[in-house]
């Protein structure tokens, strides 16, 4: 049986036509002005609709157990979340225990995933120390299709690597075709920091800024892309959140450096001011790095518009307010880290985004989609609304309103990030190769429809010239 969407808008990151879309199967096999509905098909009028390719978040976090606990949203909410609010396609961090083997992790998170993901999921692999062993795993990894590593410069005494083993990393890398992203904040500092509040009784979750600061990130970006130069070899920076550190991704650019930029929808929209008149509740937005403030939302915004940031992704990492978040309640350096937002970044970027004119339809393709599929191995497969490309769609009704609220998100955690945040312009279906998964919000696929994406080697050549 064939699908065929016909009279929508189709949006791509270099194209906007009027056209009818079929799929045969799980691919889109043409595309052209007007498409005849042969008996049997099934049909769905887009008139007054957007089509983009399907939405990718390449920053989650479901299943993983982080500062003592466990993040709330396992495959099956995150995906279920993923596809009604418009994503199609996500890549989770396989996070290993120290001393465990990589392909333990990737085993692991395979299970995890697998029977239990409503969209197409792939890994990225954390690597949280090196050695030798480390080393002699990474080739097989990719011969897997986990063809990106992610490095973490905060997170002292746990996921933290020195600088050493990460130029070493960047290198093991290079040669065997992977990209590397890194959470670029100076663990030192950081460490350093919380621990001089807590000793003058400073342990309320409003602190937790204030032990981030964003010369922290300015310092880490700088320092990433400086062993990154070393190495030879291009550098993803995932959650930028400040013009300190986007400073430096534009200095490393200028420079003729392959760097991109990440940023979430949170750095885009939330500020600072959420940490204090909160009391506890501050909690909720212990994130690192933290909120900035408002004039930090509006330089990130603007680029995204200009191209220094290439991806938009949310960093989903959900813990609960009651149960999670408070076993800070003494201490903020304590709080689990890390906010839900995987199935709002689609409407949140397009309300927010487009609706209000920061940035084009196009530009919403590119950093939501085609972007995050070429940077980490999944184009023209995804990413991409062309013939022979997977069926994936997220298609946009401009006009529909709505609100943002933890009583109907389909999370699972107490509490969402953005509520009251008022909509216009949503997500009204997702399609996955071929098969339409969301309608209105409801959730109308198969828990185990999605399908492990088995990622291509990053290749540095396609970026020479960005
Ligand atoms: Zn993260």
């Amino acid at each position: 049986m064939a699908l065929i969407i016909k009279n929508g808008t189709i949006y791509t990151a270099s194209d906007s036509y009027r056209a009818d879309i079929l799929a045969e199967g799980e691919k889109i096999t043409h595309i052209a002005g007007k498409i005849t509905a042969g008996k049997g098909d099934e049909v769905i009028d887009a008139s007054g609709l957007e089509i983009y390719p399907g939405a990718i978040d390449v920053h989650t976090h479901l299943d993983m157990p982080f500062m003592g606990t466990v993040t709330a949203d396992d495959f099956e909410s995150g995906t279920i979340a993923a596809a009604c609010g418009g994503t199609t396609a996500l890549i989770d961090f396989a996070t290993p225990a120290k001393g465990q083997p990589l392909g333990d992790a990737i085993k692991l998170w395979h299970k995890k995933a697998g029977g239990k993901s409503a969209i197409d999921y792939g890994f990225h692999i954390a690597i949280i120390e090196f050695n030798e062993r480390v080393a002699s795993e990474i080739p097989a990894l990719i011969k897997e299709g986990i063809t990106s590593i992610k490095c973490f410069l905060a997170y002292k005494g746990a996921l933290m690597i020195n600088d050493g083993e990460f130029i070493q990393t960047l290198e093991v890398a290079k040669r065997h075709g992977a990209l590397v992203s890194v959470h670029a904040e100076n663990g030192e500092m950081l460490t350093y920091l919380a621990g001089k509040l807590v000793a003058e009784g400073k342990t309320g979750p409003e602190y937790h800024e204030a032990s981030h600061p964003a010369i922290a990130e300015g310092e880490a970006v700088h320092r990433g892309a400086a062993l990154a130069k070393l190495a030879g070899t291009p550098l993803y920076i995932v959650h930028t959140s400040c013009k300190e550190a986007l400073d430096e991704i534009k200095i490393a650019m200028a420079d003729q450096r392959v760097i991109f930029g990440e940023t979430c929808p949170q750095y885009l929209l939330l500020s600072n001011k959420l940490y204090h008149g909160n009391g506890f509740e501050a909690a909720k937005w212990v994130m690192s790095p933290p909120l900035r403030d408002g004039e930090n939302n509006q330089i990130m915004w603007n680029a995204v518009r200009d191209g220094f940031i290439k991806v938009i992704a949310t960093d989903h990492c959900s813990f609960n307010f009651k149960g999670q978040k408070d076993a800070g309640i003494s201490s903020f350096a304590k709080i689990p880290n890390g906010a839900p937002g995987i199935g709002d970044r689609v409407n949140l970027v397009y309300s927010y985004g487009v609706a209000q004119g920061k940035i084009s339809r196009n530009k919403f393709a590119e950093v939501m989609s085609t972007n995050p599929a070429k940077i980490f191995g999944m184009f023209p497969k995804k990413g991409s609304i062309a013939i022979g490309s997977d069926a994936d769609f997220t298609i946009i009704d401009p006009a529909k309103k709505g609100k943002i609220s933890v009583k109907t998100s389909h999370h699972k955690v107490d509490y969402n990030s953005f509520e009251g945040f008022k909509l216009h312009g949503m997500n009204v279906m997702t399609v996955s190769r071929g098969r339409l998964i969301a309608r209105d919000d409801k959730f109308l696929g198969a828990i185990d429809h999605g399908q492990y994406l088995k990622r291509n080697k990053f290749n540095p050549d396609e970026w020479s010239a960005q």
